[in-house]
């Protein structure tokens, strides 16, 4: 089988937008072992649409559309396709009454534009939509199949994932599984020279990256007859890249850095104290929202002032005034002030300069101190980060977690 992806939306043809759309579906078909031969972008206009999919249809067995299913009269696809596809749209009240509770819950009151997005093809095959209001759709149209999604990669990911990727599944006859690697601490670059070979010669096995703020997963997929054949493929594959890329691979099942250290302090039945300058409590708050997190977590300060830093942690003002906020020092000092006054087993300090302003040559904007508590030992890191304030901000907070991971597994 063989695939094409139409993206649909003016944002992407003015380069607004990236087409990761087309990215991720790629790799998500080739994990299916169905070939994508083409991407298509076209703007929110029925004609070319109409004229990008009559092609398509020509040349390829499944076609994909992503964007343009949103409620407003420029969002087309479904309108354009359902008529190219001489298919009637029709209400489907499931749709209509989800999307009238999805306001509801957001207590904000529907627009009647939104009904049009409850209107779909007849005899389609419905994808629910979790995160927003468009329901997708799988049409079958002799030995063709057309399949909608809405724009926004939030929604379009989920309902890929959870109503295509098995409605194809299910039609190639072999089992798929697949395991993500969550790697952290290592450069794009250097992890693909580390595995070179591995993504060289994968097939079975496959090998998909995604990186996002410095953070990469690695998607292991394999297909097999049944469900232990698909395993015995992909567990030997994901030994192999943990020893390659230790010991920056901190999860195999897909878990954010959050999660695993919650859970390796909840394994030992431990607990953890958050004291955050220039986070502003960015940690703490993605720690409390891990479930469970409830039984770890004891308490965060936010010391953004030096006098915070003294009167809350006790921190000194001689190392304050002597080599500033920012240094090893300080972010030492925080973190055992922490674990002084909390009583928590483990400790996380971070304080740096994350711009836009701030910095000096000495001290530029990106340089971040993590420091970390365990059992009475501390370990700190100097960080020199790349990116805008936030993208500073949420690296300081993943290296932080990152060290205590280490020191939790005894790695540092
Ligand atoms: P909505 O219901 O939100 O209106 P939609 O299906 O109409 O969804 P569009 O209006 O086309 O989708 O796009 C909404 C947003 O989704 C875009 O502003 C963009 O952020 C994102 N998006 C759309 N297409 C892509 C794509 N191909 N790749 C990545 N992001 C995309």
């Amino acid at each position: 089988m063989n695939a094409e992806i139409i993206a649909v939306g003016t944002e992407l043809l003015m380069g607004q937008i990236a087409n990761t759309n087309a990215q991720y579906l790629t790799s998500r078909l080739a994990d299916l072992g169905i070939n994508v031969y083409f991407h298509i972008v076209v703007g929110d206009n029925p004609g070319r649409l109409k004229s990008c999919l009559d092609q398509a249809l020509e040349r390829s067995d499944i076609v994909i559309t992503t964007g343009g299913l949103g409620p407003t009269k420029d969002d087309l696809t479904k309108e354009t396709i359902a008529e190219a596809l001489g298919l009637p749209l029709v209400l489907h009240q499931e749709s209509l009454d989800y999307i009238r509770d999805f306001f509801e819950k957001l207590n904000r009151p529907m627009c009647e534009n939104n009904v049009k997005q409850a209107y779909l093809p007849a005899g389609c095959e419905i994808i629910p939509n979790r995160n927003g209001t468009a329901p997708g759709c799988i049409v079958r149209k002799g030995e063709k199949t057309v399949v909608m999604l809405p724009g926004p990669p939030k929604e379009m990911i989920p309902m890929f994932e959870e109503t295509v990727f098995p409605y194809f599944e299910g039609k190639t006859h072999q089992v798929i599984g697949s395991r993500m690697l969550k790697i952290f601490g290592i450069g794009e670059s250097e992890m693909e020279t580390r595995i070179m070979d591995l993504v060289e010669q994968q097939s079975n096995p496959t090998i998909a990256p995604y990186a996002n703020d410095g953070e990469i997963s690695l998607r292991v997929t394999a297909r097999g007859h049944d469900r232990d054949e698909v395993e015995a493929l992909i567990a030997p594959m994901v030994q192999e890249i943990r020893k390659r890329l230790y010991p920056h691979v901190y999860s195999d099942a897909g878990e954010t850095l959050w999660e695993v250290v919650i859970k390796l302090l909840l394994e030992r039945g431990w607990t953890l104290s958050t004291a955050e300058s220039c986070t502003g409590g960015m940690l703490a708050s993605s720690l409390i929202s891990i479930p469970g997190a409830s039984r770890v977590f004891d308490r965060g300060f936010v010391t953004y002032s030096n006098e915070a830093k003294i009167q809350e942690l006790g921190v000194s003002r001689e190392t304050l005034d002597t080599l500033g906020a920012v240094s090893r020092e300080t972010a030492e000092e925080m973190v055992k002030g922490l674990a002084e006054r909390t009583g928590t087993t483990a400790g996380l300090a971070i304080s740096g300069i994350a711009g836009p302003d701030g910095g000096t040559p000495e001290k530029p904007v990106g340089l971040v101190y993590v420091a970390a508590f365990l059992n009475g030992r501390i370990e700190s890191l100097k960080l020199n980060l790349r990116g805008d304030r936030q993208r500073i901000r949420t690296v300081s907070c993943l290296n932080a977690l990152d060290l205590l991971r280490k020191m939790l597994l005894g790695i540092v």
